[in-house]
């Protein structure tokens, strides 16, 4: 496999990879916390299905795509049965059926139309279909995710459902120089989590995604058991 099909050949992959697992290590054990509680989701948006198969190689199984068209042309040969893939952009309610079709976890149901579309294509296909809600934590203008005082409500419409699981809470940081600035952000979903658990005991719950290329040290320290790796692991997306 070339370096120009994948961006990265997979040698560096694996050396990537094995960096990421390793800096999540030392951050977990900074926290007292299982390293083994983390999964590194690997972000292949606008990368070839070739860069998902060499990541799949260096040990990634959880992949998110950001756009339906791209990850259906992306998985028209289906990865192997131990991987799945979220989707982790803006969801249109025209696109749901395809998105269910295709990801295991909606990571990015941030509003009512969305939970509605998505509970209603659900329960024709009779299925149970597992979302994260997305959090616009720090309130940013333009940023998608639900405002942090919607997301009881949210959740309490998930539940109503019947065909959704909310299997816990997702948030993307503001941009920020300093990592340690977005901490306070992390710590804030981490917060959200407990409250929204005391509203509904018997929902999972148990999914933080927060943490990027550049942040997620800190996003593990503050409770993250999934973080969102794109460009330290496929290389930059130019
Ligand atoms: C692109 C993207 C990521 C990955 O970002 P990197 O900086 O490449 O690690 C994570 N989460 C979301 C929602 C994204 O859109």
């Amino acid at each position: 496999m070339s370096d120009a099909a994948t961006g990265v050949g997979l040698d560096a992959m694996v050396a990537r990879v094995g960096s990421i697992a390793g800096r999540i290590r030392v951050a977990a054990l900074r926290a007292d916390r299982d390293p083994a509680a983390v999964t590194i989701v690997g972000v292949s948006k606008t990368f070839p299905r070739e860069a998902l198969d060499a990541a799949y190689a260096a040990g990634i199984r959880v992949f998110a795509e950001s756009r339906v068209q791209e990850a259906k042309e992306k998985l028209a040969m289906p990865l192997p049965d131990d991987a799945s893939v979220h989707l982790i952009g803006q969801l249109q309610t025209n696109k749901v059926k395809p998105a269910i079709a295709l990801f295991d976890v909606i990571e990015s149901v941030d509003r009512a139309n969305l939970v509605d579309a998505l509970a209603r294509e659900a329960a024709k296909q009779e299925q149970v279909v597992d979302v994260l809600l997305q959090v616009n934590v720090a309130r940013e203008a333009q940023k998608s995710g639900c405002d942090p005082d919607d997301a009881p409500i949210l959740l309490d419409e998930i539940v109503a459902s019947g065909t959704l699981r909310c299997l816990g809470l997702m948030t993307i940081a503001p941009l920020v120089k300093d990592p340690q600035d977005a901490r306070a952000t992390f710590k804030d979903l981490r917060l959200l989590q407990e409250e929204l658990r005391q509203r509904h005991p018997d929902a999972p719950l148990d999914i933080l995604s927060m943490g990027m290329s550049n942040d997620f040290e800190v996003a593990v320290e503050e409770g993250a058991t999934h973080v969102r790796i794109g460009r330290a692991i496929f290389g930059s997306r130019g």
